[in-house]
């Protein structure tokens, strides 16, 4: 069966009306909440602007993402909205990325697209609209790096849930690059997963 985008992300977009009292959206096994963008940007490269050594302060934004990433996904994926939405989509493991993302559009984390999936090997994702990348320029002007930390984490989180050792042991097996960035000027955003080198 092919994977019907539209339907998971008119699932989680239906579900993501209930809130609890605080505010916070129980959805698909995992607490979540809205959060502005221009928050999460200013605390998260005000945070790398602050830090003495940049790259540890970039190191640390994307193993967060990682972390989150992987976490939010084991928790989507044991879920009853997923048994009941999503499974019946599902015949390999490659298809449980495209479900992923599917969710993750819906979160509102971009515009994204799996690009290429090499079992066990390598996932490219690619985005357009970003928050970290509209936000980084908007606030900074155009950098000289990538500046989507949490979605470079969240592509190697999904490897790690998927193709890794086993949860929760797995998380940090596989390690992601953002190769583009619309943030530096280039079409779009591109994060490619591997097994990281130990
Ligand atoms: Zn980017």
């Amino acid at each position: 069966m092919a994977i019907d985008t539209d339907k998971i992300i008119q699932a989680v977009m239906q579900g993501s009306r209930i809130r609890e009292e605080k505010g916070i959206i129980p959805l698909f096994g995992v607490y979540l909440s809205m959060i502005s963008v221009q928050y999460y940007n200013k605390i998260s490269f005000g945070f790398e602007n602050m830090a003495d050594n940049r790259k540890n302060a970039e190191k640390l934004l994307v193993d967060a993402g990682q972390e989150c990433g992987y976490t939010t996904f084991y928790g989507i994926k044991n879920s009853w909205e997923w048994q009941e939405v999503v499974m019946p989509m599902i015949e390999t493991v490659e298809d449980q990325i495209h479900c992923f993302v599917s969710i993750a559009i819906a979160f509102g984390w971009g515009d994204l697209m799996v690009h290429e999936v090499v079992p066990g090997e390598k996932l490219v994702i690619r985005a357009n609209d970003s928050y970290e990348a509209k936000g980084y320029v908007d606030a900074y002007g155009q950098a000289d790096a990538g500046k989507c930390y949490m979605l470079r984490g969240v592509t190697a989180g999904l490897m790690d849930l998927l193709y890794g050792g086993g949860y929760p042991e797995s998380c940090f097996e596989y390690a992601a690059m953002e190769t583009q960035c619309q943030a530096k000027g280039d079409p779009y955003c591109e994060f490619i997963a591997r097994k990281a080198v130990k």
